[in-house]
């Protein structure tokens, strides 16, 4: 097994040492939605004049709060960066495209959800443009949302690429890198100037937490987007914060399983493709010959991935067929998921089954899957 993994278990246990409270090495829930204001009246300000002290509680949970700033340090160790917290993913997406404030955005296959987000968007103006149109019109200010590796197929793509393509313009690259979080990839080292992770599939990895997370490379940054995030509304709740710090905890074990899983549950298929007469077809990063990919995943691919059987028949029934995966929608738990994708993506091909592979043993995992595409 690969150390590669542990080396991120000290920032995962250790990241939030130093807003550690008490002693707590178990830390609590802090549930109050306001704090109390300084006693001595020459420390009162008038709002706007002064940045908060940070080393006091914000007055306001809206604000800021101790469960999430805690998070938000592991985070930024964990994603290259000072992060900031969202209630969701979207939220998130939602949160750095108002800052950013584009008159266009480049925007790729992906995510139904976050595309969901990009329309609301469209009301006030923002200008959406396919990914595959980028060369030639993209111009300063505008932004391009990649998404890699991509939903459904767990494909990747090239980020160095469209880093190019957006610097060379004046424009921004943001990278949803939900399907790989550290330490299969860091979007930083090529290329890109915001990563967005949807941490309610592999940062929570427990299918119980909604969250999301906005990267950025500098403190001057994600202190806008606190700004703004107090007046949307979208910070990460404390419970949740306090559940997301104790999954975090295991981030680095969960992966260097799930992904070893995933990387012989490939081979497996693809190795017998021929023995399993329902399968047609299999899409992972791993089987991508791309010199980009070994660059950008030295570590293997995302532990979600797809295939696609000879009908929607069988597309329908292959998830009951199985015994160890839910049937289920979202991905990056310890449990193994298999969703038939057309019921969540109407632009997704019926005979498509995206599957997200957990912490179970990789024997058994391979054992149920063939077993039910015989
Ligand atoms: C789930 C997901 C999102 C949205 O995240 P939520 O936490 O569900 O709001 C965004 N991008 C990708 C790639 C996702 O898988």
């Amino acid at each position: 097994m690969s150390d590669e993994f542990l080396k991120y278990s000290t920032a995962a246990l250790h990241g939030d040492a130093d807003v550690r409270e008490w002693g707590d090495v178990a830390p609590p829930i802090h549930v109050t939605t306001i704090t109390e204001y300084e006693e001595d009246p020459a420390k009162l300000f008038v709002a706007g004049t002064r940045p908060r002290d940070p080393s006091r509680p914000a007055p306001y949970s809206r604000i800021g709060h101790q469960n999430t700033e805690r998070v938000e340090a592991v985070l930024e160790e964990l994603l290259d960066g000072p992060s900031v917290l969202y209630s969701s993913g979207l939220s998130a997406f939602h949160g750095i495209i108002s800052l950013l404030n584009p008159k266009r955005v480049f925007i790729g296959k992906g995510y139904h959800g976050i595309h969901g987000v990009a329309h609301i968007l469209q009301r006030t103006g923002l200008q959406l443009l396919p990914l595959e149109e980028i060369d030639g019109k993209i111009e300063k200010g505008d932004v391009v949302h990649l998404e890699t590796p991509v939903n459904p197929t767990g494909l990747a793509l090239d980020i160095e690429l469209y880093a190019k393509k957006a610097h060379d313009a004046g424009a921004k690259l943001i990278v949803d890198a939900t399907f790989a979080p550290p330490p299969l990839l860091h979007p930083f080292q090529h290329g890109a100037d915001y990563i967005l992770h949807s941490a309610s599939k592999y940062l929570s990895g427990h299918s119980d937490i909604l969250a999301g997370v906005i990267t950025t490379k500098d403190t001057e940054f994600k202190k806008q987007l606190v700004a703004d995030r107090a007046f949307i509304g979208t910070i990460l709740p404390p419970f949740e914060a306090w559940l997301l710090l104790r999954s975090l905890k295991t981030l680095p074990i969960r992966l260097r399983v799930q992904s070893e899983n995933v990387n012989k549950i490939v081979q497996f298929l693809s190795e017998n493709k021929s023995k399993l007469p329902k399968l047609a077809k299999i899409y992972h990063s791993n089987l991508q010959t791309e010199d980009f990919v070994k660059k950008q995943y030295p570590l293997g691919g995302s532990p979600t991935f797809a295939i696609e059987v000879s009908d929607e028949e069988t597309a329908k029934a292959l998830p009951n067929a199985l015994k160890l995966f839910y049937h289920s929608t979202s991905l990056g738990s310890v449990h193994s998921l298999i969703e038939w994708r057309a019921i969540t993506d109407p632009d997704v091909s019926t005979t498509l089954l995206r599957i997200s592979v957990g912490i179970e043993g990789a024997d058994d995992l391979i054992n149920d899957l063939a077993k039910a595409l015989k």
